[in-house]
């Protein structure tokens, strides 16, 4: 079959590897229809991880099942299926708990499992034709059958719940502000979860003006921190006090206002100053342990210079770390059906699979207004 094999920094090819079968009895086999690039897959595009080459992408992945091991009671063949990113086990510790995205089954020595990501165990991604899904009962999450709103619900693998995790994180309630820096599709379905929660006023900070542009279109207000600091943009809009709520959908990778330097902690330390004293900040963006490719050597350890005494100071709460995508995606997809939800709007590329290649690269490139691309194999 084909599948999107990581070669090297900055090169993914489409090639021929061996088609998954079934290898325990609760795995199924899922012929790909939907595959979505992420930006957490260009951080290994991008020769930032320990990944090696020849590792198959694809955690974001959607289709229906051909095979199916014995074990397995509430699949049947044809079965039309989205999988969360996390691979869990559903009886562990903390799968019990809902806390699925540290599951200590599915990778050994760690919390949390992924398909198609270094460090996460062993399961291949899915930007392939075929999948396989183990703890089938417990990963997929069944779909109308027919091919509506596919590009919907592929995005119940990781963004759409991602988002709304943000600001289950930062606990945003009705009536309340929320300030969500980044605009990518992460920060998009954060502020989209904010409003569909409730939300009052949601600013969403970036300088891209295609993507502030898609913030105002969904209700909230634009923020571009190339036009002055942020912090001092939101102040004005809040009498002065800041938001009740924050979200991070930016991660480690930021970039220093007015230049195109990494500065990792800039978001952290800008969300201590927009939110008022008590609120909560809610960070769903990625941290990592250790980043070969930081501007320093303690960024390269994973340390960042935080501004903790400011956030202690202000009785913040801060929730961090990967989504649980099972907590929310049932309702979610729900919300899809009786037509609350469209997070479709944040999709700007349909792409058979052999384009992944040059998909990659714009991507990465962010050029051709590339922001969320769906490969269909
Ligand atoms: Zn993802
Ligand atoms: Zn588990």
């Amino acid at each position: 079959m084909k599948a999107v094999v990581y070669k090297g920094p900055f090169t993914v090819a489409v090639e021929d590897v061996e088609k998954p079968t079934i290898q325990h009895p609760n795995d199924v086999i899922v012929r790909v229809t939907s595959t979505a690039i992420c930006g957490s897959d260009l951080h290994m595009y991008e020769g930032r991880t320990a990944a090696e080459p020849g590792i198959v992408f694809g955690h974001e992945n959607m289709g229906v099942i051909e095979d199916l091991g014995q074990g397995v009671t509430t699949l049947k063949e044809g079965d039309r299926v989205v999988m969360p990113f996390n691979v869990a086990c559903g009886f562990c510790m903390n799968c019990v708990e809902g806390y699925t995205g540290f599951c200590i089954t599915v990778n050994p020595g760690f919390a949390g499992g992924a398909y198609g990501y270094v460090a996460m165990g062993p399961w291949k991604g899915g930007q392939a034709e075929y999948i396989r899904v183990p703890y089938a009962d417990f990963n997929c999450l069944k779909l109308p059958q027919g091919n509506e709103h596919e590009t919907d619900f592929i995005l119940l693998a990781d963004i759409f719940p991602t988002g709304y995790h943000g600001c289950e994180l930062a606990q945003v309630r009705p009536g309340e502000s929320v300030a969500v820096y980044g605009a990518g599709p992460v920060g998009l379905m954060a502020a989209y979860s904010a409003l569909l929660r409730g939300a009052r006023k949601v600013f969403v900070v970036d300088r891209v003006p295609e993507r502030l542009q898609k913030a105002e279109e969904i209700g909230a207000v634009p923020i571009n921190f190339a036009e002055g600091d942020p912090v001092e943009q939101i102040e004005e809009q809040t009498e002065g006090i800041g938001t009740d709520k924050g979200v991070d959908a930016v991660g480690y990778q930021a970039t220093a206002q007015g230049t195109d330097n990494e500065e990792p902690a800039t978001v952290l330390n800008s969300l201590v100053r927009t939110v008022r004293p008590t609120g909560a900040l809610g960070v769903p963006g990625l941290y990592v342990p250790s980043d070969p490719g930081g501007p320093d050597e303690q960024a390269k350890q994973g340390m960042l210079l935080v501004a903790i005494g400011r956030l202690f100071e202000k009785g913040l709460r801060m929730g961090t770390g990967q989504c649980n995508v099972k907590r929310y995606n049932r309702f979610l997809r729900d919300m899809i059906i009786d037509g609350r939800a469209k997070p479709s709007f944040v999709v700007s590329h349909e792409l058979p699979l052999d384009q992944a290649s040059s998909a990659y690269d714009k991507f990465d490139k962010r050029i051709e207004g590339f922001t969320k691309v769906v490969l269909h194999p």
